[in-house]
């Protein structure tokens, strides 16, 4: 999968992808990491890229002139015939999750535009966006660090990015649930034990033991996730009969979670 980011700065980008597993994902070809200078393309004669916004308002804005040139460099140097999709990094778009992860994995080639200062000029984003997407309701400085963001996201969805392709689908938010808790060596820590459940080798029984914590934490943690989990279950439930003994079979666990934390309490 290719991956080309329009930037002012690229070596922000390359330096933050280069290392561990996406860094060794692109050793292996696996994936490719394309960052292109906005700056590179402007006619300006002080290579300026910002102006004063019309109208107006605090702060400078991107031109439209050096960041159109950037993109149709990148589409003009692409193997393929077919319109990209064109990522605006943005608080103004949907936020980015971890489906939106796994679908924008199935592309070959995505661009991602970051913004500065106040932004883009309307304009060249009516011309080349095709998806608006924030990494959550608060505002950075720069594009960069959201992409980054979303570049690591997806590139752990690409088959064979991650060593264990399980790992990313036993995950938190796989199946609207959280991870459940993990431990390591030694047993015994700072007086904590491992739960015994996990030291027993009963596969089975561990893997219970586990959608049960999901189950938990998930409900204490992220109500709005857990609602989704249950949705879903119900769903289930509707179309297979036999989902439905393992959806009661949860619900039972969480009701009995429920009267021994009462309990506890
Ligand atoms: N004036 C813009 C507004 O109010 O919507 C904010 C501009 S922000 C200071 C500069 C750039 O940072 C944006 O163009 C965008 O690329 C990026 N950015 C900031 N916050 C972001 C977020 N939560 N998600 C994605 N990109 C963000």
């Amino acid at each position: 999968m290719n991956f080309h980011i329009l930037t002012l700065f690229p070596e922000m980008v390359l330096q933050g992808l280069n290392t561990s597993i996406i860094g060794r994902a692109c050793e292996k070809g696996l994936l490719s990491i394309n960052a292109v200078n906005i700056r590179d393309f402007t006619t300006d004669k002080h290579k300026k890229v910002d102006d004063y916004t019309y109208g107006g308002g605090a702060g400078m804005l991107m031109q439209a002139q050096p960041v159109y040139d950037s993109y149709q460099h990148v589409v003009n140097n692409m193997k393929t015939r077919q319109r990209p999709r064109v990522i605006y990094v943005t608080p103004q778009g949907r936020v980015f999750n971890q489906a939106m992860a796994k679908e924008m994995a199935m592309e070959h080639d995505l661009i991602f535009l970051c913004g500065h200062y106040e932004g883009i000029d309307e304009r060249v984003l009516e011309e080349i966006v095709t998806d608006y997407v924030s990494i959550g309701d608060y505002v950075l400085t720069g594009g960069e660090l959201p992409a980054m963001v979303m570049i690591d996201s997806i590139s752990r969805m690409v088959p064979g990015v991650l060593s264990n392709q399980e790992s990313g689908e036993t995950e938190s938010f796989s199946g609207n649930l959280l991870e459940y808790p993990q431990y390591s060596r030694p047993e015994e820590w700072n007086g904590k034990k491992v739960p015994e459940i996990l030291l027993s080798g009963h596969h089975k029984k561990i893997e219970e033991w586990r959608l049960e914590q999901s189950i938990q934490r998930t409900k204490e943690r992220r109500p709005d996730l857990y609602e989704k989990y249950v949705e879903e279950q119900r769903r289930l439930e509707a179309l297979n009969p036999k989902k439905k003994r393992k959806y009661k079979r949860n619900l039972k666990i969480q009701s009995e979670n429920q009267v021994s934390k009462n309990q506890e309490e």
